[in-house]
């Protein structure tokens, strides 16, 4: 690559990006954090400066790295979520817009059927980058949010996030609800993105995704339904009477686990939500409050 000016290099890129069958604007994203985290604002007034032989070197192995087949959030090491930037490695998931939306219903609703309670008692399983915890815990002071994960390279991923954005959480290692069960607390919420593809649809998945994240967190066994059906054996140990659960759900999967739900907590107004793409994505119980 001979290009000397930002420009020049953004151009180089996205046309290599596109021969690669990437998205051309990641070339931008990854000039921007190549050159020290600027703005877009400030990479658009410099488009004409030129880069130093050391950038330019660098953004020529992220680019590149990018058109192997690494998503830019693993080269960069961020991605942004409900408006705040969480660090992310080959150790997490990195998380969904789809997942904001779970975070807001879970707001929503615990306004209207908590109100001005203090200390509800939330839950968040399978933390991972530890988004959806620590999200909670900023946008809702009330709520005293817990998360769980089974793996302790995950954990450390979540509590440098929740240190570094000045956030409140405790962390739990274990499996699923057991490290809850144990301590023979009782929750309000509980609030999940485990992990549910199933096995036939694994194969399918895009490379960017099915060879770079963690298989751990993608997942749900044979059927897809694996936690979910852990989840419906756990939970009545943990709720108190009045409780809701959220769970975010594949894009197919949401009327069989609303039903698991109506099962599990006959008489709960069990709901699915659809995402801004018309998924239903989400699923919510909302239990004991009629
Ligand atoms: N939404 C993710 C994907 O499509 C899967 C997340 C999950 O299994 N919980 O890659």
């Amino acid at each position: 690559m001979e290009n000397r000016k930002r420009h020049e290099a953004l151009n180089w890129a996205s046309s290599f990006l596109k021969e690669k069958k990437r998205e051309p604007e990641a070339g931008e994203l990854l000039l921007r954090h190549v050159l020290g985290d600027l703005s877009r604002t400030e990479l658009l007034m410099g488009l004409n400066d030129p880069m130093t032989e050391a950038q330019r070197a660098s953004f020529e192995a992220a680019v590149k790295q990018h058109g192997e087949g690494v998503p830019v959030q693993y080269i960069t090491g961020y991605e942004e979520f409900y408006g705040r930037r969480f660090i992310v490695n080959r150790e997490v998931l990195i998380p969904r817009p789809e997942t904001e939306e779970l975070v807001y219903e879970v707001l929503k609703r615990s306004e209207t059927r908590f109100g001005d309670q203090k200390e509800i008692q939330t839950i968040d399983v399978g933390t991972g980058s530890g988004a959806i915890a620590i999200t909670l815990a900023l946008e809702n002071r009330s709520l005293s949010v817990s998360s769980v994960d089974i793996a302790a390279e995950s954990i450390e991923v979540a509590k440098e996030n929740s240190w570094r954005l000045g956030a409140d959480v405790r962390f739990l290692h274990g499996d699923l609800l057991q490290p809850w069960i144990e301590k023979g607390e009782k929750a309000d919420i509980v609030v999940s993105n485990p992990p549910y593809i199933p096995d036939w649809e694994i194969e399918g998945l895009e490379t960017i995704v099915k060879d770079q994240e963690p298989m751990r967190a993608l997942s749900g066994g044979q059927d897809g339904y694996v936690f979910y059906r852990r989840f419906m054996e756990e939970l009545p140990q943990v709720l108190k009477p009045k409780a809701i659960v959220a769970f975010e759900v594949g894009h197919d999967q949401g009327q069989t686990v609303a039903e698991m739900l109506r099962i599990t907590f006959p008489g709960a107004d069990v709901v699915t939500v659809r995402d801004i793409s018309q998924k239903e994505r989400m699923v919510i119980a909302e239990i004991g409050f009629s």
